[in-house]
């Protein structure tokens, strides 16, 4: 036998080892609840869902109804309009003479739009993507993850997690019935000025995660919410270690167009022997600054993408017709000066760079660290040495960055996200320190971030 058949021998063992285990476990939760004649017990949450805890975004744009805070870096999104041709399109689409442009279109994405995604990403990718099978149009990034992840991860699979992470990632995993591996991006230095760069794996606790369970890997670059742009050589030995171990790579490149000079995106789908096993995500919401139009897509190899339609189809099926014309013709249209620093996928960086440093000045100001992002439009920042001017003494929440966004939110005005929200249960400490700021946001408002900083330091004074 050689060692690949061995390899797959021994995974079919350890899966059916699992079926058998799942199956006396669900017979033993069967005979229990039968046991019992509480409806609670029948109608509970199933236990792939975990606990039903409230998801952080739940949670704060709950707070931010209720606080009101003066200035809400929390949740990312831009708080001023998008490239007024992207609005216009929507608009005129929705009083079109053709009524079908208001109707269902084909489920795996509205034809003109398909199209030129894979105008968009062939260049970018190296590769003659097919738009009809390589390409599907999803409810936002978040049902192209969910359709990777359920379409490709089976129980007992393991997937590998990068923390800090996109929160629904695990959740995903294990509603698969997978089980997630984590490793966390760690800063080299906690002291001085630190850039998103200055986080990294350690490369031999990231090769000691693979094995012949591994599954898949899950990528975020650039990274939210540290705003690293992994480097090629980083890339590199991520595509090693799938190739070695016959793993996907899923791919969440929300933040494509938000790499800050001199850093630069690289999709490791366009690395030599990557395309064929990675699933790239992007996004609408983030390319064109519409977060509610709720609109993205998965690409790669036609293969690989239709576990991805199976999960569509029977899910939500066909996305949005009016608001997919939209996007296509706002593709249309920046495809059309992709070469022109106008372009909007270029221009975005230009126009959030000096956002950053403004926000990263307040910050440091007020007594915060904050690593400075390469990419993205979110700034992680250390807090540790405001502890002594907040008590937190009454906050209930477990975690020290939850206690302190609300406290900080009541106190200043100014609200946040707490990361630990985006490490798993074992390693939250590692987030505890940090708290995430955004700065998509009218220059206004993160104005007023920093005089409202400085106003809750200067009392804090007293
Ligand atoms: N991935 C990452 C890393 C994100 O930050 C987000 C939030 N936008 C998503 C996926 C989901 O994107 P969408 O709003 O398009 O569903
Ligand atoms: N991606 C955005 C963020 O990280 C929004 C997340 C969400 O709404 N679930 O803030």
């Amino acid at each position: 036998m050689n060692l690949n058949k061995l390899g797959q021998s021994l995974c079919t063992a350890a899966r059916s080892q699992c079926g058998v285990e799942l199956k006396h476990l669900n017979q033993a939760f069967k005979n229990t609840s039968r046991a019992s004649s509480k409806m609670d017990d029948k109608f509970k949450l199933p236990a792939r869902y975990g606990a039903g805890e409230k998801s952080v975004w739940v949670e704060y744009i709950q707070l931010a109804a209720e606080y009101k805070p003066k200035v809400n870096l929390g949740q990312g999104f831009p708080d001023y309009h998008a490239p007024h041709h992207v609005l216009k399109a929507l608009s005129e689409i929705a009083l079109s003479e053709n009524p079908l442009l208001n109707q269902y279109t084909r489920g795996f994405g509205l034809p003109r739009l398909v199209q030129s995604l894979t105008k968009l990403y062939s260049p970018l990718v190296g590769q003659k993507i097919d738009p009809m099978n390589e390409i599907l149009v999803t409810y936002g990034a978040y049902e192209a993850l969910y359709a990777a992840i359920l379409g490709h991860v089976d129980e007992c699979d393991e997937v590998i997690v990068i923390e800090p992470f996109f929160d629904c990632y695990d959740f995903m995993i294990k509603a698969a019935g997978g089980e997630p591996r984590f490793i966390a991006l760690a800063p080299k230095k906690t002291e001085g000025t630190i850039t998103s760069a200055d986080w990294v794996l350690d490369e031999r606790e990231l090769t000691s995660l693979f094995n012949e369970r591994t599954k898949m890997i899950i990528l975020n670059t650039p990274h939210n919410p540290i705003g690293k742009v992994f480097t090629k050589q980083e890339l590199q030995l991520i595509s090693d270690l799938c190739k070695k171990h016959n793993v996907l790579c899923l791919s969440d490149e929300v933040y494509e167009w938000m790499a800050y000079e001199p850093a630069q995106h690289i999709r490791i789908a366009s690395l030599p022997g990557m395309w064929e096993r990675t699933i790239t995500v992007g996004s609408a919401g983030k390319a064109f600054s519409v977060t509610g139009w709720k609109t993205g897509w998965a690409y790669g190899p036609a293969a690989l993408m239709k576990n991805l339609q199976v999960v569509h189809q029977n899910c939500v099926y066909t996305c949005c017709t009016p608001v997919q014309e939209a996007i296509a013709r706002s593709m249309e249209y920046e495809l059309a000066r992709r070469d022109s620093p106008e372009c909007y996928f270029k221009a975005l960086a230009r126009e959030l760079m000096p956002k950053r440093d403004m926000l990263v000045d307040a910050l440091k100001e007020n007594g915060f660290n904050p690593t400075i992002p390469e990419s993205g439009y979110f700034i992680v920042a250390d807090w540790s040495k405001l502890a002594t001017k907040i008590d937190l003494s009454q906050e209930p929440d477990k975690y020290k960055d939850y206690k302190f966004t609300k406290k900080f939110a009541k106190e200043c005005g100014v609200l946040a996200i707490p990361p630990t929200a985006f490490y798993s249960a074992e390693h939250k400490h590692l987030g505890e320190d940090y708290v995430r700021f955004c700065f998509i946001k009218k220059d206004e408002n993160l104005s007023l971030a920093g005089q409202l900083m400085s106003q809750w330091n200067i009392k804090k004074r007293k």
